[in-house]
């Protein structure tokens, strides 16, 4: 899974770092190979974001490879300002659906073109028809595996916004509940962190992206969660800040403890790339289907946990 995972965090650290510094295209190329394919339509004009930023899958279909489909007609709409939650088993298809908004592939089964492939919209605009750096400036991601640079922690949280001020990234940094570790840390902001520098827990460096995102401060925001890793204070600290961050954000929440979700808007239960069942937290609960079953399942295992 992480391995899945590492890639597109990666690639946008890579993207990022090209559109920064306009260098090395040939390095973007190789450790982006994917990216090859995504390209800008002829005359792509930029993402207009300046109106309500709904998010809209229609009847999305997707394969990474021709012989495998992954995704089977999925559409739903996160309204502007809404989160929208997406549970389901382990390889369902889940970060699928936020590798896809954020464009590392196009919608579709490869060298099958007279197939069905649906669109994704973005403030009513096909994200195949305006320029990919424009899709990821609207987009936040907090990925399940953060990756750092190996630079200095206020390099890491400024990435989100290279021009933000001192006092700005600090902003964010408390807003992400990391400040006061940075601050204890023995040079602060200026600690080398990454394979290099100081190591970091999965919290901390959730908390980092965190920060990064808030200070990017994007219309539209992914979660992808992985924080069954952390103990469960930690996690519900750390849910606590995602939630905070998505208030007033076009969010898609990908969520594997279901009580994160029960306030989304609407929450998709995906299996084997379909969405299988749909609806609010009491509405799947009365519908007595596998959402209710997962939701029994998890809740007894966390009464286990706290019995310990
Ligand atoms: P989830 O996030 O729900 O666990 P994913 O969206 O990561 O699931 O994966 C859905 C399916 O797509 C899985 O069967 C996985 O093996 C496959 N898959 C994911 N990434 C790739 C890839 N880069 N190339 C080929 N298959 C992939
Ligand atoms: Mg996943």
């Amino acid at each position: 899974m992480i391995q899945l995972y590492i890639p597109l965090n990666f690639l946008g650290v890579i993207y990022r770092e090209i559109k920064q510094n306009l260098t090395d295209l040939d390095k973007m190329f190789t450790l982006m190979d994917r990216e090859r394919e995504v390209a800008d339509a002829p005359r792509a004009e930029p993402l207009r974001t300046n109106g309500p930023v709904d998010v809209r899958f229609e009847d999305v279909h997707f394969a990474y490879e021709a012989a495998r489909p992954i995704l089977h007609g999925i559409s739903f709409d996160v309204p502007a300002g809404k989160t929208v939650a997406v549970v389901g088993a382990s390889g369902a298809g889940k970060s699928t659906l936020a590798r896809l908004l954020f464009r590392f592939y196009d919608v579709g089964r490869p060298g099958h073109p007279e197939e069905p492939t649906g669109r994704i919209l973005i403030a009513g605009q096909d994200i195949r028809s305006v320029t990919q750096a424009s899709v990821r400036c609207a987009i936040g991601i907090v990925p399940q595996d953060t990756v750092l640079f190996n630079d200095t922690v206020a390099y890491n949280i400024r990435y989100g916004r290279p021009e933000a001020t001192d006092a700005e990234v600090e902003q964010a940094a408390r807003a992400a509940h990391i400040h006061d570790f940075i601050q204890s840390t023995p040079n602060g902001y200026a600690t080398m962190v990454g394979e290099r520098g100081l190591k970091l827990s999965g919290g901390e460096k959730q908390r980092i992206a965190i920060a990064r995102t808030l200070l990017k401060d994007p219309p539209v925001l992914i979660f992808d969660e992985a924080t069954s890793a952390l103990d469960s204070a930690n996690e519900r600290a750390i849910q606590a800040e995602l939630r905070q961050a998505a208030r007033g954000k076009t969010t898609l929440v990908i969520a594997h403890r279901l009580s994160t979700v029960v306030d989304a808007h609407e929450i998709l239960v995906m299996d084997g790339g379909r969405i299988v069942e749909r609806g609010t937290h009491l509405a799947l609960l009365a519908a007595q289907g596998r959402y209710a079953q997962m939701w029994a399942l998890q809740q007894s295992a966390e009464r286990d946990d706290t019995a310990d």
